[in-house]
């Protein structure tokens, strides 16, 4: 018989969130918001759906798109980009890091992984023949080892991914991080993959600041950013891509195979969101650093060791001491079945990791849904 290749995992936000379903749970494992985006960003993208065309964009994505993702670098990094060669639209960020990944990386080259990892990385880059090269940072600060970083690299490392701020620490690297991150890559002549999905979830006035911004990066980085994160329409799945013209082409190739183009609509639509004003982007962030803030509270009132979250939309906990289960698994599956809350196990996010000390929860939710998560919680504790 001929073998079917098994060694793609189930990923674990489809099995808590099956799992949720099955035991009607509130769902805080996979990350998503239970609201939906602005109201005029879906109501262009009905009339685009309804006026057309409809057929397929141009490969690279809509002009309109490409323009707003440049105009974008420059209003919130000074990013200087060329919308006509330096940009590629896809269909959500896990495409773009795929592409990416087809593109920039051959059998046998050894790929940097900061790890705790999110999920598709590891599966991605070994398909593409990639070794990957796992770098730990380790709680409650999850600080990079600048030694074990420099010595991460080697003459067969190609690329270094990085997510920045990061799923699931809830980290925003440092100046001092980046900055070694980028004299490394030049060093050693070596790309930079940056997934920034959460550059517009970062909190408490801090700003993000993108590794293409650092000395020497401009020609070396490509940047992934996801409409779905940036407007709480994470269905939609609309990514970007830019970097420089000559790795952004490989890219668009890796692209053409892979989906080709996104829907034309939901292009336009989002062309639109990116234009919207900063108390948009303000509020977004604001909104969102508030929910952290009453989970954080509610949690840590029921004994979690709520580790401190600086972006995206996961508060990480510590759960030693609250005897829920022997292992991080052991304790989300006791917890959706006999709570009725669901969270995902830290060890997801590791290769080959049993059990860790922490669990994550998705804070991108209604005040009323997170109050009843915490009420079903402190009946279980
Ligand atoms: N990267 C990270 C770090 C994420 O958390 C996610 C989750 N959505 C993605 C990529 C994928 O983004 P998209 O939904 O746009 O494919
Ligand atoms: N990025 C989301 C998370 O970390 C999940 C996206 C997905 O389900 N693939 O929860």
């Amino acid at each position: 018989t001929n073998p079917v290749f098994t060694g793609l995992p189930t990923t674990v936000f489809e099995t808590m969130s099956r799992l949720a379903v099955a035991h009607q749970a509130v769902n805080l494992g996979q990350g998503f918001p239970d609201v939906d985006g602005p109201l005029d960003i879906r109501k262009l993208a009905a009339k685009a759906l309804i006026d057309g065309p409809n057929q397929y964009p141009p490969m690279l994505g809509l002009p309109e798109l490409r323009q707003a993702v440049a105009a974008a670098n420059k209003r919130f990094y000074g990013l200087d980009v060329d919308w006509q060669t330096q940009v590629v639209v896809t269909s959500g960020a896990t495409e773009a890091l795929t592409d990416c990944i087809l593109a920039l990386i051959e059998p046998g080259d050894e790929v940097i992984l900061v790890e705790p990892l999110y999920d598709c990385y590891l599966p991605l880059v070994k398909r593409a023949g990639g070794i990957p090269v796992r770098l730990r940072v380790s709680p409650p600060a999850w600080k990079l080892d600048l030694v074990a970083l420099a010595s991460a690299f080697t003459e067969n490392t190609k690329a270094i991914l990085i997510n920045n701020p990061m799923n699931p620490t809830a980290k925003v690297f440092n100046e001092t991080e980046l900055a070694a991150i980028a004299s490394l890559c030049v060093q050693h002549d070596v790309f930079a993959i940056c997934d920034e999905v959460y550059e517009h979830l970062v909190f408490d006035g801090v700003a993000h600041r993108p590794l293409m911004t650092f000395d020497g990066m401009d020609d070396r980085c490509v940047r992934i950013g996801s409409a779905g994160k940036t407007f709480s329409l994470t269905g939609w799945k609309v990514g970007y891509v830019t970097g420089s013209a000559h790795l952004i082409d490989p890219i668009a190739k890796a692209h053409q195979y892979v989906t080709f183009t996104t829907p034309p609509n939901l292009q336009k639509a989002v062309a639109f969101g990116l234009g919207k004003d900063d108390a948009y982007y303000e509020d977004l962030s604001g909104d969102l650093a508030a929910k952290r803030d009453r989970m954080a509270a509610g949690l840590t009132h029921l004994g979690f060791g709520v580790l401190p979250c600086a972006a995206t939309y996961f508060l990480t906990c510590d759960i030693t001491g609250l005897g829920l289960g022997d292992t991080d698994v052991d304790v989300c599956r006791r917890m959706v079945e006999e709570a009725g809350v669901a969270a995902v196990p830290v060890s997801a996010f590791y290769a080959g990791e049993a059990s860790t000390d922490f669990i994550r929860f998705c804070f991108c939710k209604q005040d009323h849904v997170l109050d009843e998560a915490l009420d079903r919680l402190g009946r279980w504790i």
